[in-house]
């Protein structure tokens, strides 16, 4: 039998071998790569998609979400060592974005069901210096917006969506990126819309916020030579930004396809010792990963290896606990720990086969 690898990115990427290669034959006939039409386009088609009024397309996710930060400080409305409340449970970036903006990261607990900021555990946290909420979509469920929303304009802060694993996921029928005063999205190419290299973008509905990001991504310039704020070169080029137009048109159906594989994992996966993804009920998720707990994690991650089965553990290492954040060293968060010490990645992807889905299935009900 096959293996069942835990992404095959060249296989997602084959299937438009061809639109893929004229899109980059169009950019490479136009002589203009870096902030030309194509960038123009995809901007105007993801804030489409997203329904919100901008987009700005730039290097990465990590610079999409600092980026928007340092709009804020450039807007006069944050300021250095200002305080942003954020899942302690998340992907190292979104907490980078935060220190290298020179804001100060306070963590909070995850609902262990969702693996989301748990909105009960925000209110605690706030004080005088806090100014935003970084809530992370993470594996590719909504957080719980509503509530995060209200606890944002009852004291003033904020709301700020890390939508890197939440590319089409609806909250309230209502589509990640444009559920709180802005997002970054990442399109590493892993993600669930992904470029051949890297590339992120931010999307609001903010027109002042949109404008400052626009000049800081490009040097901080209003127009050439002429700078008004120190910026950085963070610029999505035409060529990523040609092929993300072809990967675009297909995601809707790339994340059917992810949710019909969650479908039968969910309703197929039947062993006590593992606890299966919970979905609330006001969100459609977009499966980014399949993430499932168990108390003996490496045993099952070995178990599932030997009979061919790829997994990724997402995240092995708490950010609390990285060496790069020593100053949280002896900080305790029970529940983010429990999670990075049993989680572990099922494969999931637009290309993987219902036979897969069986198989992985039946090994995972064997294990004990
Ligand atoms: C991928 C990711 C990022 C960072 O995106 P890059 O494009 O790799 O910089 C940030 N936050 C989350 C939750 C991510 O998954």
């Amino acid at each position: 039998m096959k293996n069942v690898s835990f992404l095959d990115l060249r296989a997602i990427n084959l299937r438009y071998l061809k639109q893929l290669t004229t899109a980059f034959e169009r950019v490479l006939k136009s002589g203009r790569y870096i902030l030309g039409e194509e960038v123009n386009i995809f901007e105007k088609e993801f804030a489409n998609y997203c329904c919100v009024k901008y987009c700005i397309g730039v290097g990465n996710g990590l610079d999409a979400l600092t980026l928007i930060f340092l709009a804020y400080k450039e807007l006069g409305l944050m300021k250095d060592n200002d305080e942003v409340i954020v899942p302690a449970n998340t992907y190292i970036a979104t907490i980078l974005a935060i220190t290298r903006s020179g804001l100060k990261p306070v963590l909070v607990e995850p609902d262990i069901r969702t693996y989301n900021i748990d909105p009960g555990e925000i209110e605690a946290k706030i004080n005088s210096r806090t100014r935003a909420i970084l809530a992370v979509h993470l594996y590719g469920q909504p957080a719980q917006m509503s509530v995060i929303n209200r606890i944002g304009k009852k004291f003033g802060l904020k709301v700020i969506e890390d939508a890197a694993q939440a590319h089409g996921a609806l909250f309230n029928g209502k589509k990640c990126g444009g559920l709180g005063d802005a997002a970054g999205f990442s399109f590493y190419p892993s993600k669930n819309l992904g470029a051949l290299g890297d590339a992120g973008a931010v999307t609001t509905n903010n027109q002042k916020l949109a404008e400052c990001i626009l000049s800081l991504r490009n040097y901080g310039c209003c127009s050439k030579y002429i700078n008004i704020y120190k910026g950085l070169n963070s610029r999505l080029d035409e060529v990523q930004a040609s092929l993300l137009r072809v990967n675009l048109k297909h995601l809707d159906q790339d994340n059917k396809a992810r949710s019909s594989i969650a479908d039968y994992l969910l309703r197929n996966i039947k062993n006590s010792s593992i606890v299966l993804p919970y979905v609330l009920k006001n969100v459609v998720p977009v499966w980014h990963l399949f993430v499932v707990r168990a108390k003996n994690r490496d045993k099952l991650q070995s178990f599932l290896k030997k009979n061919g089965i790829e997994t990724l553990i997402h995240y092995p290492v708490a950010p609390h606990q990285q060496k790069a954040y020593r100053e949280w060293k002896g900080c305790s968060f029970p529940i983010t720990e429990n999670i990075h010490k049993h989680a572990l990645s099922l494969p999931i992807s637009p290309v993987m086969s219902l036979e897969s889905a069986v198989r992985i299935a039946k090994v995972t009900n064997r294990f004990c």
